[in-house]
């Protein structure tokens, strides 16, 4: 074929046109958008300890509110924020939005918590660590109250995230090792990486009571927990027997649907103030 040079290249410019119309309306173009706007919301799930049942602090969790009002799971963006860069201006903005709306409630209960998830990639450089750092210079509470969350993922780069994570924790954060028994590495980083806490996930709470194998797991990864000396924490309880099997055990905390969802703050702070 031969095309005259004038209609190549004006296909050329309108192919490129189109290609970032179509970018900005994908998936990632809107949230990237998001992240440029701020269209986030941080909702809080209480944590409580499962013996007298009072709450000790919360996880907060983001999500995303669309133009159009919907609210968006954070399992659906979180992945491609990931992919796409925008995983680090994201952790801030929860972080920030953390501060700015509970930094009253924290200065007021000083044994409160507020733990925040973190990506791979925020402990893979001291960003994250000096951002944390600079933020806590500005606020009244402390350091204690705010917690680290990191997926067995974020030890892909095991030095780094190693010298962040103690970094963190002497700086008085506590670090969580979150979604624990369900990561790729094997175990053999809990010798060398000193945490405070293992969040048990909700794949072996779930089963707890039951013949499925992950049930007969469930025991084992409590046992793990008591031998290192770590915190425990069972994520996604649902049920009354799942928290006494639980607590008969040893282990100190749960967080699910059985104690309370994820609510916005204010409701939060309605919620913590009816206990
Ligand atoms: P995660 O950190 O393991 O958080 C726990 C998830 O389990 C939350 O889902 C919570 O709402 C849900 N959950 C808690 N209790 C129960 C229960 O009893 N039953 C059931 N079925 N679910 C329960 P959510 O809020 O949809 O968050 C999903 C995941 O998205 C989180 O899992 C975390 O990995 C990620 N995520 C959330 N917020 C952030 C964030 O700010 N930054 C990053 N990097 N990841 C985040
Ligand atoms: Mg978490
Ligand atoms: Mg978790
Ligand atoms: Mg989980």
């Amino acid at each position: 074929y031969w095309l005259p040079a004038g209609l190549a290249s004006g296909m050329l410019a309108a192919w490129g046109f189109l290609r970032v119309v179509r970018r900005h309306l994908s998936f990632e173009g809107q949230l990237r958008q998001a992240v440029r706007k701020n269209q986030f919301e941080v909702h809080y799930q209480p944590i409580v300890d499962l013996h007298t049942r009072r709450c000790v602090g919360a996880e907060a969790l983001v999500r995303w509110r669309q133009s159009n009002g919907q609210l968006v799971r954070p399992d659906l963006f979180i992945p491609l924020a990931e992919e796409s860069g925008l995983i680090q201006p994201l952790t801030d903005l929860v972080l920030e939005r953390v501060c700015a709306e509970l930094g009253p409630t924290l200065l007021a209960n000083p044994t409160l918590y507020i733990s925040i998830n973190v990506a791979a990639i925020d402990l893979a450089s001291s960003r994250f660590a000096d951002e944390l750092a600079h933020q806590m210079a500005d606020v009244a509470f402390a350091p204690s109250q705010i917690a680290i969350e990191a997926t067995e993922r974020g030890f892909m780069h095991a030095n780094t995230a190693n010298e962040i994570i103690q970094k963190l924790r002497s700086a008085g954060h506590p670090v969580l090792i979150d979604d624990f028994g369900t990561g790729y590495s094997s175990l053999s980083y809990l010798q060398h990486f000193r945490v405070d806490t293992l969040k048990i996930d909700k794949a072996f709470i779930d089963t707890v009571g039951t013949e499925a194998a992950s049930a007969s797991v469930a025991p084992h990864i409590v046992e793990i927990g008591h031998s290192l000396g770590v915190k425990l924490v069972a994520e996604g309880v649902e049920s009354e027997d799942q928290a006494l099997w639980l607590s008969s055990r040893g282990v100190q905390y749960g967080q699910g649907w059985l104690f309370a969802r994820a609510m916005p703050r204010d409701d939060f702070l309605a919620w913590l103030a009816g206990l």
